[in-house]
């Protein structure tokens, strides 16, 4: 049996949480984690971020601040309305968990014996349970593990639960840690190789596992079909000599399909899909799997593709916007399907009969492509492709594909790898010159007239390290109808549950909901801490299929302020 204490984690959070420096957090983090290496179990090592779970598990706990307080209330003998008092206070549960914790332990000497696999698996529980009776075996579950915590270890084990834990311990800080913890004599190239286990995993207990075992381990980590993976990213070329440039003569042209990016696994009878995000859709995609299982052959596969829908009437292709309900929409599945099906435009291969492709040359991955995917009219085809070194010839496919419709091209160095989870230059996209970044919203405003009681004017921000920056207000690109996108409605539903703080007609949100906002220009201004304003900007399209480590950073607006 491993024994570790639950208070070895509250002290590593509030350790991380005493310092802003970047080098302090990464020795503090080491230190910990040779501990745990020695003592613990690999899983443990997602508690650090809250977690019980790989990033790429999406379950949550399902459990809801009221059902928090039921569960304080049970383990520390409350009536829930006493709670509710401390809260219209304090304001904070795990706080008041804190404090109840401590108030019952104060009278002798407590010292907790509250293990960390304890906490691990009660919390590991709640995923199983639902059904008849699901509320208050959660609350016994919780309740248990709060009656024996500390002060301390209560209010973590609430921030856990409420998937809010607030130590700052970014994705970049831990890997550095491991490499710290377990190379420290060779961290800077093992950062590297780490980062691309994190990223052909994405899991941390796998990474952390390999670790400590040593250098040839962590290169044996590789991509399984069914765990999701970072997938290879695009640069931005300027123009068709610049695209050149970048992939090198002869290159691979192709559609820049405007869908989402879909991963297409099968491993044995087991098929799933994955977002770039690494979001199991696989439920929400029951067409996709029937035609992959009706079209490509092979024992275990992982495809790289991007999804497209279109109007089953017209058969005309629809924009993003339009498809992006389906990645969401837990319900009403098969409606959706029929409403909204999708054409599969496969672009790569990455794993083929239980050999990864990684490393094998661009040219060759699409030969054998070419081998198992066949044209299918409006459900699954390899991306269109020319291969070409004349530049005439470039031009005239990027007009072919913007004449279909496409947003336009994607040229691909034919003699590359694929470097999975990075911007590496093996790719570029190429597209008409509109002006765009993905970006975050982190405050809105109710609007008024006809559009009372929606929150109709948004305050966007990009990124700088850690932060976010606002760069400006768009109140137009969103739809009153819902026939046409994304309606103010809609935000309005998606934004509320985030408010942190309300003020006169404004609310501050989560930094949750990402955008695709159009403008015409960038100016200096004092208004915003980004010290810059879009001009004239304009939402085009919701992404849920991004998260707010894919947004724009200061660093691209600023290049786009120089231009
Ligand atoms: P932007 O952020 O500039 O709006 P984008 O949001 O579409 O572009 P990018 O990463 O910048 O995303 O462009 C690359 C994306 O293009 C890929 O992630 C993939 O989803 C999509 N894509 C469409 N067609 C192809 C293709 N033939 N090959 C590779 N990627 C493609």
């Amino acid at each position: 049996m491993k024994e570790m204490l639950y208070f070895g984690f509250v002290e590593l959070y509030e350790k991380l949480n005493s310092t802003t420096k970047k080098l302090e957090k990464i020795s503090i983090l080491a230190d910990f984690l040779k501990e745990l290496g020695e003592k613990g179990k690999d899983e443990w090592i997602y508690l650090i971020k809250g977690r019980v779970l790989p990033e790429y598990d999406v379950r949550q706990f399902g459990i809801s601040r009221q059902l928090t307080i039921k569960a304080i209330g049970s383990a520390f003998g409350i009536k829930d309305e006493e709670i509710y008092k401390r809260l219209r206070k304090i304001g904070d549960l795990g706080e008041i968990a804190e404090e109840f914790a401590g108030k019952k332990h104060q009278s002798r000497l407590f010292s907790s014996k509250l293990y960390v696999s304890k906490v691990f698996s009660n919390l590991n529980k709640l995923f199983s349970i639902g059904g008849k009776g699901s509320v208050g075996k959660k609350i016994a579950l919780v309740s248990e593990i709060l009656g024996s915590a500390s002060g301390k270890e209560a209010k973590y084990i609430v921030r856990t639960l409420l998937e809010d834990l607030r130590v700052g311990v970014a994705d970049g800080i831990i890997k550095d840690a491991i490499a710290e913890a377990f190379f420290p004599d060779e961290k800077k190239e093992m950062e590297e190789l780490i980062e691309s286990a994190y990223d052909l995993s994405s899991d941390y207990a796998v990474v952390f596992s390999s670790a400590r075992k040593g250098k040839s381990e962590l290169k044996k980590i590789d991509i399984v079909p069914g765990r999701p993976m970072n997938v290879m990213l695009a640069v931005k070329a300027e123009d068709i000599d610049d695209a050149f440039r970048i992939c090198g003569t002869p290159l691979a042209i192709e559609y820049k399909y405007d869908g989402f990016r879909m991963l297409i696994n099968k491993d044995g009878d087991k098929y799933s899909l994955f977002t770039r995000n690494l979001e199991d859709v696989t439920k929400q995609f029951p067409d996709v799997i029937d035609v992959v299982k009706k079209n490509i052959h092979g024992e275990s596969f992982i495809l790289d593709s991007e999804v497209v829908g279109y109007d089953p009437k017209s058969k005309k292709y629809k924009p993003f916007e339009a498809v992006s309900q389906r990645i969401k929409r837990k319900h009403d599945i098969d409606k959706l399907v029929r409403e909204l099906p999708v054409e599969i435009n496969v672009f790569d291969v990455l794993y083929y009969n239980g050999k990864s492709y990684l490393s094998v040359l661009f040219k060759e991955r699409r030969k054998l492509l070419e081998k198992i995917v066949k044209k299918i009219h409006l459900k699954i085809q390899p991306a269109k492709q020319i291969i070409v070194s004349d530049k005439k010839q470039a031009e005239k496919f990027y007009e072919e594909a913007l004449k279909a419709g496409e947003e336009g091209i994607v040229v691909k160095n034919l003699n590359a790898h694929y470097r999975h989870g990075r911007k590496v230059g093996y790719i570029a996209k190429l597209k008409p010159s509109a002006k765009d970044f993905d970006l975050v919203i982190v405050g809105a405003e109710y609007g008024n007239g006809k559009r009372a009681g929606w929150l109709t004017s948004y305050i966007i921000a990009c990124k700088s390290g850690e932060k976010f920056l606002e760069i400006g207000k768009v109140s137009s690109g969103l739809k009153e109808k819902s026939e046409e996108g994304t309606t103010y409605d809609e935000m309005t539903k998606l934004l509320k549950p985030l408010i942190t703080k309300t003020g006169n007609n404004y609310v501050s949100v989560e930094p949750k909901i990402v955008v695709t906002v159009i403008y015409q220009n960038i100016q200096k201004s004092p208004s915003y801490n980004s010290g810059y304003a879009l001009r004239f900007p304009r939402i085009t399209t919701y992404r849920p299929d991004r998260k707010t480590k894919d947004i724009a950073t200061l660093e691209d607006v600023e290049r786009d302020v120089k231009k």
